[in-house]
């Protein structure tokens, strides 16, 4: 299968640390995949230079066959990447339909009626309709958490990066999330998850991608990953 994004030699440092460290990764359309890694390991500087947030010092992406560093966020989640933040960024005097349509506001082939019935859509898939008029402020952290969720599919993103998604949400809820995951995996979206829950990782991804000290330590399946004595220490260490 044709490799959607490829990260070549990537690397980025904060004054004295290395945050990634040359970093080699290739990703098929419609993978699932898992990375984790110990606190400070790099994970989400990978995915803040995947979609845009920082620049790299060295290497290249390339996603769909074009390159992509130095593009801006913006611009990529127009191309099709999308990402979630630890805390997220909905605006939280306006209401959930409207941030709905704030985030619609970048398809501009799109009709103000067009981005309603797709929003509409999406709520109901995330059980958020009776909070349609409901201001953001008024929602519990797991209902915030799902809106976030909504507004990038709002974007109609063909990768998604999700970071720390499941943080402090409830069984549940957790549960409900892992559907949605699913769901849209099998609709063809390709999906880099981070989570420091390794259970949530490894129930959901085939493919778990292992970051230390801004190197890949291991890249296989929840299986091999287990097994990895590298893993293991760079856990023990933390
Ligand atoms: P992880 O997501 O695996 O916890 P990060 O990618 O957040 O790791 O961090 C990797 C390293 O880079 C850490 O040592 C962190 O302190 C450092 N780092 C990340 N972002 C910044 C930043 N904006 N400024 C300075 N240092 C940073």
């Amino acid at each position: 299968m044709a490799e959607q994004l490829v990260v070549d030699r990537l690397t980025k440092t904060f004054g004295g640390i290395v945050a990634l460290n040359g970093v080699e990764l290739a990703f098929s359309a419609g993978e699932l995949i898992g990375l984790i890694g110990p606190n400070g390991s790099g994970k989400t500087t990978l995915l803040n230079i995947v979609s845009g947030y920082y620049t790299a010092d060295r290497g290249q992406i390339t996603y769909e066959n074009q390159p992509i560093a130095g593009t801006s966020p913006h611009k990529l989640a127009r191309i099709g990447i999308g990402r979630s933040f630890q805390v997220t960024k909905v605006f939280r005097r306006l209401t959930v339909m409207e941030n709905m349509l704030v985030s619609g506001l970048s398809d501009w082939s799109e009709t103000r009626s067009q981005a309603s019935e797709r929003a509409t859509a999406i709520l109901e898939d995330l059980k958020l309709t009776r909070l349609r008029d409901e201001r953001a402020s008024n929602l519990s952290g797991g209902q915030l958490k799902l809106l976030e969720f909504a507004r990038i599919m709002m974007l109609q993103p063909k990768l998604l990066l999700l970071d720390e998604p499941f943080g402090g949400v409830h069984p549940e809820l957790k549960r409900f999330m892992y559907d949605c995951i699913r769901k849209w995996n099998a609709a063809g979206i390709t999906i880099i998850l981070i989570s420091h829950d390794m259970g949530s990782i490894f129930e959901l991804c085939r493919r778990v991608v292992t970051l230390s000290y801004g190197d890949i330590i291991c890249d296989g399946t929840p299986e091999e990953t287990r097994a990895d004595k590298g893993v293991l220490e760079a856990y023990l260490g933390e």
